[in-house]
């Protein structure tokens, strides 16, 4: 490799209105660019604690065990089945899209067994199939469920699945990685066990943390596992000596800078106010799908279980999925989603997340997408 054959890396400037991530407040990139201080540093303790107040406004829970793993949603959702699930436990889980099957995968892999109730793509979860699968399994241990299923922008009614599972004596692992902060997410009021979200949807931050919160109920099945939790990093118990009490012992170094850019997001959503936010991603949902209904296009998911912050489009028959979206990338430098899964080709996503969710994106996507279509 000859000298000066790289130089450095400068990326263009998008508009994310995909899936996520979605577009970074400027004031977190700004935060991520503050110097690195050690992971034990007194200062850096006291950021940490202020991180899990914060999350614990967001999450709209008390639970002392409120904390962000370092590593991406997908590795809060496995934080959430290797902590709970024992070789053996019974695992009902609802599959209405994509991050409902990845459910059903570490259900195996974690060595328990998944019973799985299938709802249409595009539809939330249906509570009725869900009682009957707890009332067939009683010996499940778990209802697992995702809140804000991303790949085709469904809505599930997470406190009637709760309080089902509660009746029938299982805890829930509940996927709210893109319903944080966009819609309404009340942990204790809805008496959600295990939860897991992401930063780079509606807090936009950046990829690469994933926020969790587990209540007592579910704590009390981890201390009282038969086995080891199979996954030295995301073993619970291990990663609260590091996060929890006053003494902090060495588990892993926390990712210091993206750290500072959570904080910096979490700020910025305490000064907007929670519902201030669901109500902006609400807002801008309906200015967007006014602008569809003007186009022709249509929304994937019926009225009441449609999330506002991600916006499932059918393809218009006659149009090409991929020379779309091409064209908005290069010549708009606007990112749309593409159809994941089983609906890859059939729709576009399109996010509204966190600082993506605003009247001049709105605008923008609609102007372009009329141009290229
Ligand atoms: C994005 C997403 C994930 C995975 O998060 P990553 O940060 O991509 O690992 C999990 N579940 C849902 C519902 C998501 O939208």
């Amino acid at each position: 490799m000859s000298a000066g054959k790289f130089q450095s890396f400068h990326p263009p400037q998008r508009t994310l209105m995909g899936p996520g991530p979605s577009d970074v407040n400027p004031r977190v990139l700004e935060a991520l660019s503050r110097p690195t201080i050690g992971h034990l540093d007194p200062m850096f303790i006291k950021m940490m604690d202020e991180l899990k107040e914060m999350l614990r406004y967001a999450f709209q829970t008390r639970n002392e065990v409120t904390i962000p793993i370092s590593a991406p949603g997908s590795a809060g959702m496995e934080t959430a089945f290797v902590n709970l699930v024992e070789p053996g436990d019974k695992v009902i889980v609802c599959c209405n899209g994509v991050f409902g099957k990845r459910m059903v995968e570490n259900v195996q892999r974690c060595g328990g067994e998944a019973i799985i109730v299938e709802d249409p793509w595009g539809r939330a979860v249906d509570p009725a199939k869900v009682e009957a699968a707890l009332k067939a399994n009683p010996q499940a241990k778990i209802l697992a469920f995702v809140h804000a299923e991303t790949s085709t922008g469904a809505l599930t009614d997470a406190a009637t699945l709760a309080a089902l599972a509660h009746q029938y004596d299982c805890l829930t692992i509940v996927d709210t990685v893109t319903s944080l902060a966009g819609v309404p997410l009340k942990v204790d009021e809805w008496q959600l066990d295990a939860v897991y979200s992401g930063t780079q949807k509606c807090l936009s931050c950046i990829p690469g943390l994933s926020p969790v919160t587990f209540n007592e109920r579910a704590m009390t099945k981890i201390k009282n596992r038969k086995t080891k939790v199979q996954s030295w990093f995301m073993d619970m118990n291990l990663m609260l000596g590091y996060w929890d009490g006053g003494k902090r012992a060495y588990h892993h170094t926390a990712p210091i800078n993206p750290l500072y850019g959570l904080h910096e997001a979490l700020v910025i959503l305490s000064e907007e106010g929670l519902e201030n936010s669901w109500a902006r991603h609400r807002t801008q949902h309906l200015a967007l799908k006014a602008g569809l209904d003007e186009l022709g296009l249509e929304l994937v998911v019926p009225e009441p279980e449609r999330l506002p912050q991600l916006n499932a489009i059918r393809i218009p028959a006659g149009v090409d999925d991929a020379p779309v979206r091409k064209k908005l990338l290069d010549v708009y430098n606007l990112e749309i989603g593409a159809g994941l899964g089983e609906s890859a080709g059939k729709l576009w996503r399109i996010g509204l997340m966190g600082y993506s969710a605003n009247s001049r994106n709105v605008l923008y996507c609609l102007s372009a997408l009329k141009t290229v279509l």
